[in-house]
């Protein structure tokens, strides 16, 4: 299947954000003040050319991600913490799509894999998709409680997204699991922690598995290591994610692509699995 990478701008973060130091409310101030930065890192969003429609994975940043945000005061603290670089409306999801010869009009389903502001600043360009989002995540956005929690949700206010409650994996490897197409090859499985309700998508090839995994962790490297990131809600739920990802990888050689991996793209166009020997010696 024909599956596209677009990076929409670039973020750096912190390295307590990147490698979360501490527990409790002393991790969050320890991502927040710190002063070292990672490398500008993508921000990918995924379009697969499936027979069923034209499915989008996550919509990246809007030009104006770097605008103030006042609202709540505490946004000016996380945005100096996570600053972005994009150029110009032409580097949003929609100029790019058309780029590539879609039209943001012609996708049938748009998945969010959670709805932090790096991932869903382009959800205005999807109006004709149907829009899918775990409903927990949905409930913690929504209202002002999740404005309170950094989620920009002025953004969506039109939004009527279908709500995923998912149902029992008949893999057995993760702890549900909504199958998105007629087919069977697209599933929406549950992987929380980063934040309340994140969603992972995987797309069966047959040989092999492609998961496009969001923020489960920031690149493949932290999955190995099991590192969890320093604004995570929930850190314990966050590796039980990952592990069910390495889970995966040792059943069926598995592509994963988390959002802000600079290596992700080449994994994709080359069908890059996580390496298993490197699971193996974990286990062993
Ligand atoms: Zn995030």
């Amino acid at each position: 299947m024909l599956m596209h990478a677009i990076s929409t701008g670039k973020v750096k973060i912190t390295q307590n954000w990147q490698v979360g130091r501490g527990s409790g409310a002393l991790r969050l101030i320890n991502t927040l003040v710190d002063s070292r930065f990672t490398d500008w890192l993508p921000i990918y969003c995924w379009v697969i050319e499936h027979p069923e429609g034209l499915i989008v994975v996550d919509t990246g940043i809007p030009a104006n991600a770097n605008d103030p945000i006042w609202f709540p005061p505490h946004m000016r603290i996380l945005q100096r913490a996570a600053p972005f670089q994009i150029a110009s409306g032409e580097e949003e999801i929609g100029p790019q799509l058309k780029r590539l010869g879609f039209s943001s009009d012609d996708v049938r389903w748009l998945l969010l894999t959670h709805l932090h502001q790096d991932h869903d600043g382009g959800i205005q360009y999807f109006r004709n998709a149907e829009v899918l989002i775990s409903r927990t995540e949905w409930q913690a956005a929504s209202g002002f409680k999740g404005r309170m929690g950094g989620y920009l949700n002025q953004r969506w206010s039109w939004l009527k997204p279908k709500l995923i409650d998912f149902p029992p994996d008949h893999e057995g490897i993760f702890s549900g699991r909504f199958t998105l197409t007629e087919r069977g090859d697209v599933h929406l499985v549950p992987t929380p922690g980063h934040s309340a309700g994140h969603l992972s998508v995987i797309v069966d090839e047959g040989t092999h598995q492609v998961i496009f995994a969001g923020d489960t962790s920031y690149t493949q490297d932290l999955l190995l290591a099991h590192s969890v990131d320093g604004v995570a809600v929930d850190a314990a739920a966050e590796l039980d994610s990952q592990q069910r990802i390495l889970t995966l990888a040792q059943a069926v050689p598995t592509i994963y692509l988390p959002s802000h991996d600079p290596d992700a793209e080449r994994r994709l166009a080359q069908r890059d699995p996580v390496p298993v020997i490197t699971l193996m010696q974990q286990s062993a």
